[in-house]
């Protein structure tokens, strides 16, 4: 697989529980998330609350606070690009990367990574 680093933007509604983020102005706070509602309160306007653990209240931010995602797990189902079978894999985007593109293990010529 062909990845290229994960280096856009990365926005609080994009946040999922599970997922560990931290404000660009304090880098070294890691904040998991453990739950996220969103309250709409016009097209411009989407406020989250956002479930930390050890905190009592949510935290509120507008939807397009950028922040800076420290682990963001994602199912995505890519295509190999030689048999056109699709498969589901699982990336820790800020660690592994964004998916360029794939070729399925029917295609490699010995596999030298194990399955986590
Ligand atoms: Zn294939």
């Amino acid at each position: 697989m062909i990845t290229v680093s994960f280096t856009r933007s990365v926005y609080a509604h994009e946040l999922r529980p599970g997922d560990v983020f931290a404000f660009p102005d304090a880098p070294s706070t890691p904040l998991a998330v453990a739950g996220v509602k969103k309250t709409v309160l016009s097209p411009e306007l989407v406020l989250l609350a956002l479930t930390l653990p050890g905190r009592t209240e949510p935290m509120h931010l507008p939807a397009q606070t950028p922040v800076r995602a420290l682990r963001m797990v994602r199912r995505v189902s890519l295509t190999c690009l030689l048999c056109r079978r699709s498969q589901d894999v699982e990336l820790n985007l800020p660690h592994d990367g964004e998916p360029l593109s794939f070729v399925c293990a029917d295609h490699a010529p010995a596999p030298d990574r194990e399955a986590e």
